[in-house]
């Protein structure tokens, strides 16, 4: 179910092994954050309906990084839709060079199909909707390519796998990982400018988001000895 974050910002907390998922609705723009797995696709589907969203309506998928329990929701939504994909250069290249061994589908027994990032973002990357304009922070540590998402002129913050709630964060050791990155990403992130952090698992934090970016920056600074 998408929980409405504001007029045109809605939530999707995950119950599954599926990342969250959030959704922008602004004038012709449909745009998902991450996709989930695709595990339980039709859900979304009917998810999206209850908010009057058809697949082909979505114009863009923006993706925090390209684990495959963000990046699988995708594969199921390019059947049905046209839509461009946005991802981090770090790992988008190595996509569109046929190397998707970053999604870590394999570790799940898959092989994930060669896809086509059109959309390459990069540190202070602005994703123009019209009114609604997302910015776009390169967060490396849980994976090269993470990103966290301002709503410019809003107070939310998407946090991908980068911040979690309750002074917790993404972990670090699969390949691409690293700790001290990932410290130096969570102090970036307690420099911003929010109120409402949307992570890529755990619940949404309505309140208070920096107060817990905090905590999680403390926290991984004493874990990783920095
Ligand atoms: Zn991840």
């Amino acid at each position: 179910m998408f929980d409405s974050i504001t007029e045109n910002i809605y939530f999707r907390t995950s119950n599954t092994f599926d990342s969250n998922i959030g959704l922008i609705k602004h004038e012709d723009h449909i745009v998902l954050i991450d996709a989930g797995t695709g595990m339980n696709h039709g859900r979304l589907k009917r998810d999206l309906n209850a908010v009057g969203i058809e697949l082909k309506d979505i114009t863009d998928i923006v993706l925090t990084h390209s684990h495959i329990d963000h990046i699988g929701g995708v594969l199921p939504i390019l059947d049905e839709s046209e839509v461009t994909i946005h991802l981090h250069k770090a790992e988008a290249d190595r996509i569109n060079n046929g190397d998707t061994s970053g999604t870590l589908s394999q570790n799940f027994g898959h092989d994930f199909p060669p896809i086509t990032i059109k959309g390459i973002l990069e540190e202070g990357s602005i994703l123009d909707l019209g009114t609604i304009k997302l910015r776009v922070y390169h967060t490396p540590g849980h994976s090269t390519g993470s990103i966290c998402l301002k709503v410019q002129d809003t107070p939310i913050l998407f946090t991908g796998d980068t911040m979690f709630p309750g002074g917790s964060f993404g972990r670090v050791d699969f390949p691409g990982g690293d700790g001290k990155t990932l410290v130096k990403s969570l102090e970036r992130i307690t420099s911003l400018d929010f109120d409402i952090a949307l992570p890529g698992h755990m619940n949404p934090l309505k309140h208070n988001g920096k107060k817990s970016a905090i905590a999680s920056y403390q926290m991984a600074k004493s874990w990783f000895k920095v």
